[in-house]
Formats: structure tokens, sequence, C-alpha cells
């Protein structure tokens, strides 16, 4: 089974638990493991949820909403994230990974959709963590939606859950926009120029015992195995 590298989290369980139901090795990364050993022995690449990407680093002050992440959690995943894509080697990024992963590649992030979103939907719906809160537009020729394809509603519509009161802005250079929520906000972005390169904003790993979204980790780690 492909080795899969996930950033740390407070709540690991259900990535961890979502890897394995789709055949791959999860190992849980800690800040302190070195970039050089991830890129040498992982064929995949789990950006977990968490708190707020420090604004400064796309060159803005923080909103007073700002609750930043672990110390040193931006620094490591931001590096970790150009090794990757510069390795081409297949990365999933779910919720703040996606936000980390726009970043590091030269994006921005809207810091507070309820009070910046004009006819902002609500995207926070804590419990339980697989509650349906708002639906996906998904692009039909992408890669997400040849992966969710039977999940679709009309070839293009999905209900997820959602908990993030963030979303990518400006969307890096290369990276596309695939699925949006009824009030614009991105909730998902992949890049088609990589072998596997898929982000999305809602929280699928919490679907494992139902396995709602198992065809997105399934897609990643058969590409974790080459075979993508
Ligand atoms: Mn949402």
């Amino acid at each position: 089974m492909p080795l899969i590298a996930v950033t740390p989290c407070r709540t690991l369980t259900d990535y961890l638990e979502s890897v394995r139901r789709a055949k791959g090795e999860p190992e849980a990364l800690t800040l302190e493991t070195p970039i050089a050993d991830v890129l040498s022995r992982a064929r995949g690449l789990l950006l977990t949820g968490g708190g707020d990407v420090d604004p400064a680093l796309y060159g803005e002050a923080p909103h007073a909403t700002f609750e930043p992440a672990e110390p040193g959690r931006d620094a490591f995943e931001i590096e970790l994230v150009r090794a990757a894509v510069d390795a081409d080697l297949p990365i999933f990024a779910i919720c703040r990974g996606m936000q980390v992963l726009n970043v590091a590649l030269g994006g921005t992030l809207v810091q507070d959709i309820p009070s910046m979103v004009n006819g902002a939907l609500t995207h926070q719906v804590p419990e339980p963590r697989y509650a349906l809160a708002h639906e996906v537009w998904v692009t039909k020729t992408s890669r997400l939606a040849a992966l969710l394809k039977d999940g679709l509603e009309g070839g293009d519509t999905c209900q997820v859950n959602s908990r993030h009161h963030q979303a990518v802005k400006d969307v890096a250079p290369g990276w596309e926009v695939t699925a949006t929520a009824p009030d614009g906000v991105i909730e998902a972005i992949e890049a088609p120029s990589k072998r596997f390169a898929l982000a999305v904003q809602w929280h699928p790993e919490n679907f494992w015992r139902t396995g709602e979204f198992r065809s997105l980790f399934e897609g990643f780690i058969a590409a974790a195995r080459g075979e993508a």
C-alpha cells in the first residue's frame, strides 16, 4: 500500500481512516519531520484541516476573527506544499489544507465569509461532522466531477458538509476552480497539469463510515500507486 503523508491536525482519526479505507497506508507527520524525508518516502500528501493561515503570508492584516493554526504549522505546510508540487507528488488538500496550499502557491483568501461575502450561505455547521450544509456546483469537465460521477445530481451538483469561515479568493497560478457554493464561495480547486492535485473546502474525511466521498480518496491513492 502506498505511504500517504498526513499533515499534523488536532482531529486526525477520520483522515487516517479515510486513507486506510481507500487502501493507502497513512503516516501522521509532526512539525519536526524533515521535508526531504517526506518527499523521499511518501507517495502522496494529504493536507488536513485546522486554523487560519497567517494573512501576512498573502500580504494582508488579520481580520478580527483570525484564529491562528498551531505555531509553526504555516511554515511547515507551505514548504511541504511547494516541495510536493515541484516533485509532482499526488496531493489531496482538505479545508485549511486547500487554503494553505493556495497561499503557498501564490493565491489569497477571503478572511471571513460571514462578514465579507454578500448573501453568504451558512458555511459553519459543526455537528454532526457529516451534516450536509449546502450544495456545490461542480465543473463537469473536472477531475473532481469524474471522481464523484454517480454522486452528482444532474451530473454537476452534490451536497457537502461545511465548517469554515475562510475560503480561497484569488486562485494560485496553474490552478482552476472546479466547484462553487451557490453564494459564489470557492469549494474546490485543482491543477490539471499535475498527476493528481485536488483540493476541497468541505470535509470528505468525515464520511469514511458511509463512503459518500470515498472515490476522492480512492482516486488520490490510485495516483499515489502510479495508476492515474
Ligand atoms: Mn462551505
